[in-house]
């Protein structure tokens, strides 16, 4: 009787401590419990289960053949692509880059040319000064270390200049067939908070959620559907939120 006593009472103790340093270590356990509590209250497991099932089950109803909206021929085409597709509409790159690619049709003809000479071809996409320089030098990369190919590796894209974690996804998956996470653009870091699938803000926050909460199956075509979702319905100034397929289940938070 005392050896079990004795054995409770180190065991209780040995939790105890277990806590304090779990909470000391925690971001998600981090706001002090006299703050006014800002963000907005996590789901709980379960829930947020429920919801990622019916979101699920709705988007691959509402778009069962989805694919990149992003026109390109080669997973070079689809790098150059997504590199010019941020803060810039698909459309609009799908306009700049035939005359693009005819002008520079590969990783060397890109390495080879005059970064303003390219800036002036992708002008009207934005940003385009910063975004000469990256496809550029990921040009130059790619002609140096890789024979002028994409590489079908995660950690190699991310080297390349301009290359985020978006970008390599979208070229693993879309080029390559590989779901290494998903593609968090705007519409799709927009989409997620108000749902519901996510709390976080940043996008490389909002993947590690959504990749823990879908079937690696499923990343790369379920990336795919937030993003038609984005455009079609939830956009950003004014949700379609009567007609949205989700309107059952969508949390719709601000
Ligand atoms: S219901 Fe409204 S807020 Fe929710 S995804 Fe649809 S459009 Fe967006």
């Amino acid at each position: 009787m005392a050896e079990q006593k004795d054995k409770n009472g180190r065991r209780a103790k040995s939790l105890k401590t277990t806590d304090k340093k779990t909470a000391g270590t925690s971001a998600q356990n981090a706001a002090p419990k006299s703050k006014k509590e800002t963000k907005p209250k996590k789901k709980s497991d379960l829930s947020r289960k429920k919801l990622v099932k019916q979101v699920g089950e709705t988007l691959r109803k509402t778009y069962p053949n989805p694919s990149c909206a992003l026109t390109h021929r080669s997973p070079f085409e689809l790098l150059v692509a997504t590199i010019l597709s941020a803060q810039c509409t698909d459309k609009r790159v799908n306009q700049v880059t035939p005359e693009l690619f005819r002008r520079f049709p590969d990783a060397q003809a890109f390495a080879n040319a005059d970064v303003g000479e390219i800036g002036e071809a992708i002008k009207s996409c934005g940003f385009y000064r910063s975004k000469a320089l990256n496809i550029s030098r990921a040009s130059k990369t790619l002609v140096e270390k890789y024979g002028g190919q994409v590489p079908d590796d995660f950690q190699k894209l991310r080297e390349l200049p301009g290359v985020g974690c978006k970008t390599a996804n979208c070229v693993l998956g879309n080029a390559f067939g590989i779901a290494s996470g998903f593609v968090v653009d705007t519409h799709v870091l927009r989409l997620s908070r108000k749902i519901g699938l996510s709390d976080e803000t940043t996008p490389e926050k909002v993947e590690a959620d959504l990749n823990s909460l879908f079937p690696k199956e499923e990343w790369i075509d379920a990336s795919h559907r937030l993003i038609l979702l984005g455009r079609q319905y939830c956009v950003a100034r004014r949700p379609k939120c009567d007609v949205c397929p989700l309107n059952n289940c969508c949390l719709k938070r601000p």
